[in-house]
């Protein structure tokens, strides 16, 4: 016999809230000057990141999220290889537990190539209900994707855009 029913989006999913790390918990301007200069050194650029301020929009946005019972994701365009600095980080910030998404360290496709891929695998175990990413390509291409990856996309706008870093994870597929 037909399940009728067996296509049809488990509303039983879990609720989530999915967070970009820099540019939105963590402030990058102290460590652009890595990727300012020629040849831009990348192992300055992620190494320095331990030392990151927290964005408070950004860890309020997690924090409120935890608390209404959401679960959060931590969406990044980081290489696998800062995972360790990245987890240690988020726990010294007081940031609530989360699963942390990063780049595959030979993965060179735009930030919002690799973020849509992400999405896409999430929307299989949750209901995606907000991301916010600090970079207009990301917002743009997830709001236009389909089938729908997200509820509500929201553009963080409290650290200044860089140039450069625009320009690296558009390019070079870098960060
Ligand atoms: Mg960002």
């Amino acid at each position: 016999m037909h399940d009728l029913v067996t296509d049809a989006p488990s509303p039983s999913l879990p609720a989530a809230v999915v967070l970009d790390l820099d540019g939105v918990l963590a402030d990058t301007r102290h460590r652009m000057h890595f990727i300012e200069r020629r040849p831009k050194d990348w192992d300055g650029f992620f190494t320095a990141a331990v030392h990151d301020p927290v964005h408070p929009e950004g860890l309020a946005l997690a924090r409120s999220a935890a608390d209404r019972g959401r679960a959060v994701v931590y969406l990044s365009g980081r290489p696998e290889r800062t995972r360790r600095d990245t987890v240690e980080w988020l726990r010294r910030q007081g940031a609530p537990d989360g699963e942390v998404l990063l780049r595959r360290d030979d993965d060179r496709r735009p930030a919002r190539v690799v973020k849509i891929g992400h999405l896409r695998r999430l929307n299989e175990r949750f209901d995606v209900q907000v991301l916010v990413d600090d970079d207009p390509e990301v917002v743009r291409a997830v709001r236009m994707a389909h089938p729908r990856l997200v509820d509500e996309v929201m553009l963080a706008d409290w650290q200044p855009r860089e140039a450069a870093l625009h320009r690296a994870q558009e390019r070079e597929g870098r960060t």
